[in-house]
Formats: C-alpha cells, sequence, structure tokens
C-alpha cells in the first residue's frame, strides 16, 4: 500500500487559510496537561505551514463531553503546551464555528495560529446520522468549520477510524484536503511496513480481550511468521487447548474462535507462541500473593503475567525478526509486580534491531515506561485507528483526503 493521497508537501501554502484537524486529545488534570505526547506528534505538520506562509485554525476534540459545554474538556490548557513548542503565540477561540470563530479565522495572518474550542462541544460534530435530518445537521456543520479556511489538513491519525465532522465530512464543503506529515507517517509505518514486511515478520498481541482483536489476528495470520500472544487474551487459547484457566481472563463464548486460529496459524505454518508459565495471584491487586506456575492456573488462582519461561521463548523469537509488531501489553503491567512479561518483551524488541512499530493505546505507555522508546522505529499515536488499519479497514479521516 503506497500512500495515494496528496500531502501538505503538494501544496503551495503562500496566503493560504489552513485549517487543521490534530489530535490534542491528552490528559488534563486540574487545567494542567499531564502528557503532551501527542501535541509534539502534531508540531512538525504546524511548523511546516506555518513556516511556508499560511495562517492557520486547529481543531480537535478532547474528551467526550457528548455535545456540551463542559469545563473539564476545554482545549484551553494546551494554548500554553503549543505555543512553548512553537515559540510562538497562540490564539484562542472559544467555539469552533459562528461568527466570531469565522472573524478570528479571517483575522489571522501568515504565520499566526489559533487554537478552536472543543469540536464535541457541538453534538452535530460526532452524532449518529441515521435519519435525513440528522444527517443535514451533520453536513451543515461541517460546512460551518469548512468556512474556517481554504485548505484542510489532516494530522489527526488517532480520530481518522471516525468519520466526524472535522476529520472527513469537512472535506465534501473545502476547496483543497490533505494529509499532515504525522498521518502520513502512521501510514507509511502501519499500512506500508506491515503489508511489505522485511521478514520473519513477528506479531506480538496481547492485552485483556480476545474480542478487541479478533479481526487484528485473523488479518495478521496472513502476513506473519510467527504470532505471540500474551496478556489476558492468553488465557481464552489456553482454555480452548484443554488447560485450567483458574479466575484468569477468558472469554468462553470465543472457545471455538481461539481453536479456529490456532488450526489456521497452522495450516498457514505460522508458529504461534503461547506462555508456557505464568505468575499468578490471588487477588487482582499487586500486593496479591504469587507463584509462578505453568499452563494450568490453579483453581482459586489467576494469571496476571506471562513468567520467566515464556519471556525467554518470546524474547527468542523476537530476536529472529526483521519486523515486528507490537500491540497490547503482556500482563498487567500497570501494577509493578506484574509487569515484568511487559518490560521483558519490552526490552527484547529493543535490543532486535528489527523495524519495530509499537500498535498505540496501552503498549505505547508500557514502552514509555520502560525508558526505551528511542529504541522502537515508530510508536503510533493511535490505538483504535492502528487497529483498524490492521484489520485492513478503511480510514473515513484518510479516504476523505484528496487523491494524488
Ligand atoms: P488492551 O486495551 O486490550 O490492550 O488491554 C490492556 C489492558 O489489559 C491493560 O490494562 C492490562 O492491565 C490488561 N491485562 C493484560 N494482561 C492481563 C491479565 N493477564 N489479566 C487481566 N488483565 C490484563
Amino acid at each position: 500500500m503506497n500512500f495515494k493521497k496528496k500531502t501538505v508537501r503538494d501544496i503551495d501554502f503562500k496566503g493560504a487559510k489552513v485549517v487543521m484537524r490534530v489530535d490534542f486529545n491528552v490528559p488534563v488534570k486540574e487545567g494542567k496537561v499531564k502528557d503532551d505526547t501527542r501535541i509534539r506528534a502534531a508540531v512538525p505538520t504546524i511548523k511546516y505551514v506555518l513556516d511556508n506562509g499560511a495562517s492557520l485554525v486547529l481543531l480537535s476534540h478532547l474528551g467526550r463531553p457528548d455535545g456540551e459545554i463542559k469545563a473539564e474538556f476545554s482545549l484551553k490548557p494546551t494554548v500554553g503546551v503549543l505555543s512553548n513548542l512553537l515559540g510562538r503565540e497562540v490564539k484562542f477561540c472559544d467555539d469552533c464555528v459562528g461568527e466570531k470563530a469565522v472573524s478570528a479565522a479571517k483575522a489571522l495572518k501568515a504565520g499566526e495560529v489559533m487554537i478552536c474550542e472543543n469540536t464535541r462541544f457541538h453534538k452535530e460534530e460526532d452524532m449518529k446520522t441515521k435519519t435525513d435530518e440528522d444527517k443535514e445537521k451533520a453536513a451543515n456543520f461541517a460546512k460551518e468549520l469548512a468556512k474556517l479556511g481554504n485548505v484542510f489538513v489532516n494530522d489527526a491519525f488517532g480520530t481518522a477510524h471516525r468519520s466526524h465532522g472535522s476529520t472527513a465530512k469537512i472535506c465534501k464543503y473545502i476547496p483543497i484536503s490533505v494529509a499532515g506529515l504525522l498521518m502520513e507517517k502512521e501510514i507509511k509505518y502501519l499500512g506500508d511496513a506491515v503489508a511489505n514486511p522485511a521478514k520473519p515478520f513477528v506479531a506480538i498481541i496481547g492485552g485483556a480481550k480476545v474480542s478487541d482483536k479478533l479481526a487484528v489476528l485473523k488479518a495478521l495470520i496472513e502476513k506473519v511468521d510467527s504470532l505471540i500472544i500474551g496478556g489476558g487474551m492468553a488465557y481464552t487459547f489456553l482454555k480452548a487447548q484443554g488447560h485450567n484457566v483458574g479466575n484468569s481472563l477468558c472469554e468462553n463464548e470465543l472457545l471455538d474462535t481461539a481453536r479456529e486460529i490456532m488450526k489456521e496459524a497452522d495450516s498457514k505454518g505460522v508458529s504461534l507462541l503461547l506462555p508456557v508459565d505464568n505468575i499468578a495471584a490471588d487477588k487482582f491487586d499487586n500486593g496479591a500473593r504469587r507463584q509462578t506456575v505453568g499452563q494450568d492456573i490453579p483453581d482459586g488462582w489467576m494469571a496476571l503475567d506471562i513468567g520467566p519461561k515464556s519471556i525467554q521463548e518470546f524474547s527468542s523469537a523476537i530476536a529472529k525478526a526483521k519486523t515486528i509488531l507490537w500491540n497490547g501489553p503482556m500482563g498487567c503491567f500497570e501494577m509493578p509486580n506484574f509487569a515484568n512479561g511487559t518490560m521483558g518483551v519490552c526490552k527484547a524488541v529493543a535490543d532486535s534491531g528489527a523495524l519495530s512499530i509499537i500498535g498505540g493505546g496501552d503498549s505505547v505507555a508500557a514502552v514509555n515506561r520502560s525508558g526505551l522508546s528511542a529504541k522502537m522505529t515508530h510508536i503510533s499515536t493511535g490505538g483504535g485507528a492502528s487497529l483498524e488499519l490492521l484489520e485492513g479497514k478503511q480510514l473515513p479521516g484518510l479516504t476523505a483526503l484528496n487523491d494524488l
């Protein structure tokens, strides 16, 4: 899959009025941004547009205010953070549509930037459009957003899987729509590298539930040489093989599906690795009593991490890889006593020398915690979007952009 969409590099920005969708959906506590990763990730495209002579209006959502104005979901705390990162003034408008927003956008001079308030303060941004009336409301909102400029740039990979007013629908009503540099980079790694991987290609899939990642597992089995399954989802697979899983996470309704996946892997010659040992706890608590057990978890106990032999086996498969995709932790890494498996895999990926793609969500938090993030090739900013891309789905926020 080559990148077939126009990007900011295809546009002459001199004198342009740019509206850019960014993903500033950052954690905020008591009016302060707690993690600015997503804001930093948008800076290259923001700088590119401003340095090339455009004025810039930034749109984003933050949290789920459900169409109401709620102070805790305001984008105001992002203004100072962006201003520091850019080393220039950042203006703010307390609405993203309407007379005030349009005239503030018009007044911006080349090189000036303004953040508009949370797009989800309007229910039309992300409303379900089942009736004609709702469709019209959503379209009108997108038309209003389009009045903020004449070029649309989408750099919000994290919401590219949503067909919302500011992520996709706006493209219908603005003359030019192109991808930002972050969007392009995400698609390059999660799309191209996974479609044409250097072999051996090893995927590590973990996290809580098989059901969340079923489509990804099925898509990956067609492409990988090895599939490593850890985390809570591994216990559905172990039970499907006939093991006792005690009180571990297990989706009993997916036992047949797990068997089919294992059969499919077998028939495709994919080596599917499950934990050979586990750290079992007597309750879901960092201070729980622990014991290392094999593939059978004793009654009354729950497996909250993979064990040392599993770390070793997984690490030697990872060491052989040329391409690695990792999504989902190997255990409850948020609790220090159950973080060894995830940290062990993290170290193995960092040491592998392979092209490594960390596919969003909790695995990104784990990699950041390990201090090894600089050793990874690409750390995705999008959880849901990266999963949908890996499943082979179209992303509405990307599809809506102008073709090359
Ligand atoms: P996901 O969002 O599906 O990637 O799941 C991430 C969550 O799965 C994290 O909060 C982990 O604590 C949790 N998790 C990982 N392994 C286990 C396990 N063995 N038992 C219960 N929860 C787990």
